[in-house]
């Protein structure tokens, strides 16, 4: 049973709902800014030690305006990646967000920041010129607002408001967005064009890479193996695992192939939304890597596929050096 525990969100610092769980070493957040979250308080004192700015801001893109279904399961993990292979078993909906994730993701300069801005803006849009709806947290979280200084001690009110204020006439003076008021923006037509330039650019210049594989609950280690393979590399993985546990190939999953840099294609289940995914990925001429259990693909690997040069692993750390490599070969 979960025990309500606290009123203010571990990671913004907001209103939010806070529950036990039953690990003590975790809690549950319900955060209007952060979304749902299952979170580990020890060890982000100790190894998974991340700055809480950026968690905020990616949790709000990532995980509470961009959540790919609207489901009572559904909820982020932030903890030690053991405690996600469990927990996935019983909650086949939860995303493990790393912290290697995180960082590749925060944008790295002013005019990056602008970009995520407005396109999370446009994601928000119901129809064109109609006003978009933040709560005050929401905005902190979505303008990259500092909400901790370097001894994580919460900013003042003003301090946050010139922040604020800094952002909103940058984007004001552009031609970017109105303020109806403090809490609803208009979004421009200079805006949207800048949005359809950039979305032109992203599937070139994607740190993404798509990951079609089986997500039977035998496959979390070779998720593990593959997931960390692509952020050593430098990538953000995107595996859909919602999706998939629907058994639909739905627009969002063709939506992530398109803006993927390339596609990796786990064989090994046989699963046939992976050969789906993978063909449609060819079609839009992305690379796609294949890989595959060494001893299944021996006996009975898929004919089409058999001519392609497929990674071949014996055991998850196999896997894991194998890909790299390829990676580094042929994609960087
Ligand atoms: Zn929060």
């Amino acid at each position: 049973m979960s025990i309500k525990v606290g009123d203010k969100c571990l990671i913004c610092g907001d209103r939010a709902e806070v529950y036990s769980t039953n690990d003590i070493n975790y809690k549950f957040i319900e955060c209007n800014n952060c979304g749902r979250v299952n979170y580990n308080t020890y060890d982000f004192n100790s190894s998974y030690k991340i700055d809480k700015d950026i968690l905020a801001s990616y949790l709000y893109y990532n995980g509470k305006i961009d959540k790919l279904i609207e489901d009572e399961h559904h909820y982020d993990f932030i903890g030690s990646q053991k405690k996600f292979e469990e927990d996935i078993k019983i909650y086949p909906y939860a995303k493990y967000i790393s912290k290697e994730e995180c960082i590749a993701w925060y944008p790295k300069s002013f005019s990056e920041k602008v970009d995520v801005i407005l396109i999370g803006f446009a994601k928000l849009l119901k129809f064109d010129g109609c006003p978009i709806t933040f709560t005050d947290g929401q905005l902190l979280s979505a303008l990259f607002i500092k909400r901790y200084n370097k001894d994580n001690i919460e900013t003042s009110l003003n301090e946050r408001n010139l922040q604020l204020k800094f952002i909103l006439i940058y984007l004001e003076d552009n031609s970017y967005i109105k303020s109806m008021d403090q809490n609803n923006i208009m979004l421009l037509p200079n805006a949207l064009s800048r949005i359809d330039k950039l979305q032109k650019d992203i599937a070139l210049n994607s740190k993404y890479v798509f990951v079609a594989m089986s997500f039977a609950p035998e496959m979390s280690e070779v998720r593990m193996a593959i997931r960390s393979a692509i952020e050593q590399s430098g990538y953000i993985p995107r595996i859909m695992d919602e999706i998939e546990h629907n058994h639909q190939i739905v627009p969002e999953m063709l939506y992530e192939i398109r803006n993927s840099s390339f596609v990796i294609a786990e064989l090994t289940g046989h699963n046939n939304g992976a050969y789906f995914e993978a063909g449609y990925a060819l079609g839009l001429g992305k690379e796609v890597v294949h890989i595959c259990k060494k001893d299944v693909f021996g006996t009975d690997g898929h004919f089409d596929v058999k001519q392609v040069n497929t990674i071949l692993w014996e055991n998850t750390e196999d896997l894991n050096f194998r890909l790299r490599k390829r990676i580094e070969a042929t994609i960087m």
